[in-house]
């Protein structure tokens, strides 16, 4: 196979299916994109919305290696359209590459566009700097470093821990950089709050509420890194669950709550639920037995895989099926050394994992992996996982799908190509539009009810 582009466009041709606009997403968000000087933010100070680092670094460099997009910060999100390909609405989460042969650069009139081995196939726009950010906390601190805001503005990502108590190679999961993400925001100097303050939590909202007068955000997740001991005294369905209690109690249904942990007991997620958490991510990372063994050394060890299937399909009795959303890492399942060696046995292991909670009526979803250098999984496999695998994918989710006649999960915002929002991965995007979000068990879709039109975007111009 020569260039990307003849990649892509062999993909397009073999699926027809599956939206170009998702073989293009998933392409950028396994491999990066680089960004030239004149795309890149003034940050906090300027009127494009800079990249948080919400959680994971999602680059394919360390800071250090990444120049000028490590001082001036490249958007946190692309919105794509038009170009030789005619390319609906799509917006792609950033993830910086600079061996990329995609390349975000203005013109001589300062328009973006994105280019592919040199050609320009879409233009870009970039979210505007949304109000909130231009205020601080009364301590100093930024609502962007507190209460950064993904997912084109409906989602509040509150990583409220930013490291993880699994440490170290036997320990960490191999394709997480939470704690080396947190170690090089320190090393730069940057604000990166380890555990953050549930008074700074609420400080940030509200101001976020008050600013946000078009109720662009809809939901918040709580989230951050396993607690295998306790947090300021805190077990982890417990530290999670009180910054749900006091969310709720101060500001009762003004968002949709959302809690990324562990499979817990029975017992605690009753806890996620009692504090006002609608919906629970106990994430299985990975389906097969041999590679989540050997990929969550942490939670093998702690939980155990066929423990953590049970608890996941305990917390619908708890939740409601619908409302327990699993999500796993799409493409790791190809990773050298231990990974499969081809797409088919891979599409088979995971569509297996789909098949086995969506009989349940749990639907799982997938992030895009994205193959971050300092990992052990990106360090062996800096191309990351075959695109075929990729599309693939899509088209076997929505096929298991129709199998067990699910619908997308709620809180995704609307699916379909040019309506989709969530910015990590493109299951939305390939969905049908057409389709209605389930609002079962009481979840309400958490995206603006129009799409991405409906929210502006900062001109191309810059
Ligand atoms: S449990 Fe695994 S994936 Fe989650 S933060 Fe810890 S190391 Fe990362």
């Amino acid at each position: 196979m020569g260039s990307r582009t003849a990649l892509v466009e062999d993909l397009m041709e073999r699926f027809p299916q599956v939206p170009r606009e998702a073989v293009f997403k998933e392409d950028l968000l396994r491999g990066g994109v680089a960004f030239d000087r004149s795309a890149l933010s003034d940050n906090e100070g300027g009127d494009v919305k800079p990249k948080s680092y919400f959680i994971f670094s999602f680059d394919h460099g360390t800071l250090p290696e990444l120049g000028e997009a490590a001082l001036r910060r490249p958007p946190e999100e692309i919105i794509l359209t038009g170009g030789p390909y005619d390319l609906r609405r799509t917006v792609v989460s950033v993830r910086v590459n600079p061996a990329s042969p995609y390349r975000v650069a203005a013109d001589e009139e300062g328009l973006l566009g994105l280019y592919l081995d040199g050609k320009r196939i879409a233009d870009v726009g970039v979210p505007p700097m949304p109000e909130y950010y231009r205020h601080t906390l009364s301590n100093g601190k930024s609502v962007m470093e507190v209460a950064p805001t993904i997912q084109w503005g409906y989602l509040i990502y509150l990583t409220v821990f930013r490291v993880c108590q699994y440490f170290g190679a036997k320990e960490e999961c191999q394709y997480c950089d939470i704690n080396h993400n947190w170690r090089q925001h320190k090393a730069a100097g940057r604000p990166y709050t380890g555990v953050k303050d549930v008074d700074e939590v609420l400080e940030a909202l509200e101001i976020i509420d008050r600013y946000d007068t078009q109720k662009a955000s809809t939901a918040y997740t709580l989230t951050g890194g396993a607690i295998t001991s306790k947090v300021a005294g805190r077990d982890e369905a417990d530290f999670y669950g009180h910054y749900a209690k006091a969310i709720e109690e101060r500001f009762p249904g003004r968002w949709i709550g959302k809690v990324v942990a562990q499979a817990l007991p029975k017992a605690d997620v009753q806890r996620f639920k009692d504090y006002g958490v609608q919906i629970y991510h106990p994430n299985f990372e990975v389906w097969d037995r041999r590679l989540f063994e050997l990929y969550c050394p942490g939670k093998e060890r702690y939980v155990g895989r066929d423990e953590w299937h049970r608890r996941i399909l305990d917390s619908a009795e708890v939740f409601g099926a619908r409302n327990v959303i699993p999500n796993f890492v799409a493409g790791v399942e190809m990773a050298e050394p231990f990974g499969f060696t081809s797409v088919d046995e891979a599409i088979a292991s995971t569509t297996e994992g789909l098949r086995f909670f969506m009989s349940h009526g749990i639907t799982p979803r997938f992030t895009t992996w994205c193959p971050e250098p300092t990992t052990p999984l990106g360090k062996a496999n800096p191309q990351g996982a075959p695109l075929e695998y990729h599309i693939r994918l899509l088209q076997a989710y929505r096929q298991t799908m129709d199998d067990f006649g699910l619908s997308s999960p709620p809180g995704y915002g609307p699916p379909g190509p040019g309506r989709a929002v969530f910015s990590v991965s493109s299951f939305m995007d390939s969905l049908p539009a057409d389709e209605t979000a389930d609002e079962a068990a009481g979840a309400a879709t958490d995206g603006p009810a129009d799409g991405p039109a409906g929210r502006p975007e900062v001109s191309a111009r810059v």
